[in-house]
């Protein structure tokens, strides 16, 4: 994907891919005065994360250089509270190049149920070996918290976060935004279902695990880039609160 390429010169795309990313989780409602994206500058500990603001007021000219330590190596203003996700995930996963944290409402209501993620159709497929979830409420603002959280992710593509949001873990930004989005939109079909079945979780027909494992392709690097390409472009045109 291109905002793998390596070297300084593809950090002109890297800002702004981060900077769209957190356009994106605001304009499609995953978020919105909360929630961040952060993506790693390729073969480094450090990573471009946004200063403490909506991230729908995100650009790619103010973002901040963080390391995994939680310090703020270049850039003006203070970082996101909770950039201990950020920090502790890249520690923790030398394989992720994108993390986003965002505060979805079907996830969070999904996880307010006590129902774990199901896959529920094709799109979900993705996330076909499960979301953990996170289980302590209140926002990951120590290291300390970040590592749990890092732990509870494991080698994963996302974690639940109780009563909280979400967070995705994928090798770039555009990958982990696209996740997100993915993740949120099978938790609003779950949670449709479920009201539709009255509530009865053994009526819904989720997919099998071979069933799951079948679809569980849709997040290659081909799905990403046409599912980036709408959300980016779609980003632009929305207005902020969109
Ligand atoms: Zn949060």
């Amino acid at each position: 994907m291109t905002s793998a390429k390596s070297g300084r010169g593809a950090e002109p795309t890297l800002k702004r891919d981060v900077a769209l990313a957190n356009l994106i989780i605001e304009r499609f409602g995953l978020s919105n005065a909360f929630g961040h994206a952060s993506g790693r500058i390729p073969g480094t500990n450090t990573f471009f994360m946004p200063t403490r603001r909506s991230p729908g007021l995100a650009s790619a000219s103010t973002l901040l250089v963080l390391d995994t330590e939680g310090k703020v190596l270049s850039g003006r203003g203070t970082p996101n509270s909770e950039l201990w996700i950020h920090a502790r995930i890249y520690a923790a996963r030398p394989d992720v190049g994108g993390v986003v944290h965002a505060h979805p409402p079907a996830c969070v209501c999904l996880t307010q149920i006590g129902q774990p993620h199901r896959v529920v159709h094709n799109q979900g497929g993705a996330f076909y070996a499960g979301v953990p979830e996170y289980e302590r409420v209140g926002l990951i603002r120590t290291r300390e918290l970040g590592d749990l959280l890092a732990r509870k992710l494991g080698s994963g593509l996302a974690v639940m976060m109780r009563g909280h949001g979400i967070t995705t873990a994928l090798p770039d930004v555009r990958a982990a935004t696209v996740a997100a989005c993915m993740l949120e939109e099978s938790a609003g079909m779950q949670l449709r279902m479920l009201a539709a079945a009255g509530g009865d979780a053994a009526r819904l027909r989720a997919y099998t695990r071979e069933e799951a494992g079948s679809v569980s392709d849709q997040i290659s690097p081909r799905v990403v880039e046409r599912a980036w390409e709408y959300y980016a472009l779609a980003a632009e045109q929305r207005p902020l609160g969109g």
